[in-house]
């Protein structure tokens, strides 16, 4: 681990300020110049720890007061603060009440000691999981190396990877609690050093590795995500998260789905939001699930064909060709939990 500097800010506009970095990308260009914020740190230890991260200077945001508060309004929605811990959000009765997806997901995510320590902003902006990413020998595409070590037919390890829009990097988004967020159309505001505040669509955060292999989301260094808001709930949303994991205690996700259905008194799906986690290098709104399942009732028939349509755009690689039929399979049963 390199020699860092620590700051603790006071409030954002504080921690903006004590950016040093003139690269935008500061992260996600690996430049050993940057400083970085850090927030339950789970993340950006890792990081530092394995040599890839060599930061002049660490900026602690964890304890800026005024993130951390969750504020509900049957009107307007709910807002839950960058620094409220996951642990905060699994006990939240409102999220429970109003947002059953995003509290299974974020129950199922990480263990209970992790959920005490890691944050909502920290969980939706780290990074890719990939063990070659992550690892300090392999200088793949994302680290601006010449190739992709999961991808290769014979020597690649690639069972956890993605089946869907994985052209130039096969890594998976980490954040399996950003699948239910996504489903509830919940938008991230972020403010920069400017002073300007925005709202961006969950949808539009993340930033796919055909676009930027270098980025995976759209923050740059001197931008803080503040709160992440989820739009009100009608009468008639009703909601799933299912994830499929090799080891039940606790275990990243190996295909998670959020489900998040207006329906009317007949059981008939009005609209859908369907998202996928572990099977895009982003969370991947499934649009083929949702049309499939627009205006039916909601049966076992008509899920499957929906969880069907959702994978007709999949292109497994050596080894992860068991994901196919484990979507099939989760993206049906969320939707039945509904009806
Ligand atoms: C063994 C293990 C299992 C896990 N399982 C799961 C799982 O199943 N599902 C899941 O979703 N997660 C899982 N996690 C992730 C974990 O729960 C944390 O959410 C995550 O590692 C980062 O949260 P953090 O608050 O510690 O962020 P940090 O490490 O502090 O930060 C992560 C990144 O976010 C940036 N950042 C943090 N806060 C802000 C902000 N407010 N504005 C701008 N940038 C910010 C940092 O600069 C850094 O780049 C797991 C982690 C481990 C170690």
């Amino acid at each position: 681990m390199n020699k860092f500097s620590w700051y603790e800010a006071k409030s954002v506009e504080d921690a903006l300020q004590q950016v040093n970095s003139t690269v935008s990308e500061q992260l996600y260009k690996h430049t050993d110049k940057a400083s970085i914020f850090k927030s339950g740190g789970v993340d950006v230890f890792d990081w530092v720890k394995e040599g890839l991260l060599k930061p002049q200077k660490i900026i602690n945001i964890r304890n800026i007061p005024g993130l951390d508060k969750i504020d509900y309004d049957r009107k307007k929605g709910m807002s839950i603060g960058s620094n409220v811990t996951l642990a905060e959000i699994a006990s939240n009765p409102e999220i429970k009440t109003n947002y059953l997806a995003l509290h299974q997901a974020v129950n199922h995510a990480a263990t209970p000691q992790l959920r005490n320590m890691s944050t909502l902003g920290g969980n939706i902006a780290q990074r890719n999981r990939c063990w070659y990413f992550r690892s300090g020998d392999h200088d793949c595409f994302r680290k601006e190396g010449d190739r992709c070590f999961a991808r290769h037919s014979e020597t690649g390890e690639n069972e956890n990877h993605a089946i869907i829009d994985n052209g130039s990097c096969v890594s998976v988004h980490a954040s399996s609690i950003s699948t239910a967020l996504m489903a509830f159309n919940a938008s991230v505001v972020i403010l920069n050093s400017e002073g300007e505040k925005k709202k961006v669509a969950m949808d539009d955060f993340f930033v796919t590795a055909a676009k930027d292999i270098a980025m995976e989301n759209i923050l740059q260094a001197k931008e803080i995500i503040t709160e992440i808001i989820l739009p009100a709930p009608s009468k008639n949303t009703k909601s799933a998260y299912i994830k499929q994991v090799a080891r039940e205690s606790y275990d990243w996700s190996l295909g998670d789905v959020a489900v998040v259905l207006e329906v009317s008194g007949n059981a008939t799906c009005r609209s859908a939001s369907i998202v996928l986690g572990a099977a895009a290098p982003v969370p991947y709104r499934s649009m083929e699930a949702q049309q499939a399942l627009e205006n039916k009732t909601i049966n076992s028939e008509n899920a499957l064909a929906a969880a069907e349509a959702a994978m007709t755009i999949a292109r497994p690689l050596a080894k992860n060709g068991y994901k196919v039929p484990l979507f099939v399979a989760t993206i049906k049963q969320a939707i039945l939990e509904i009806s």
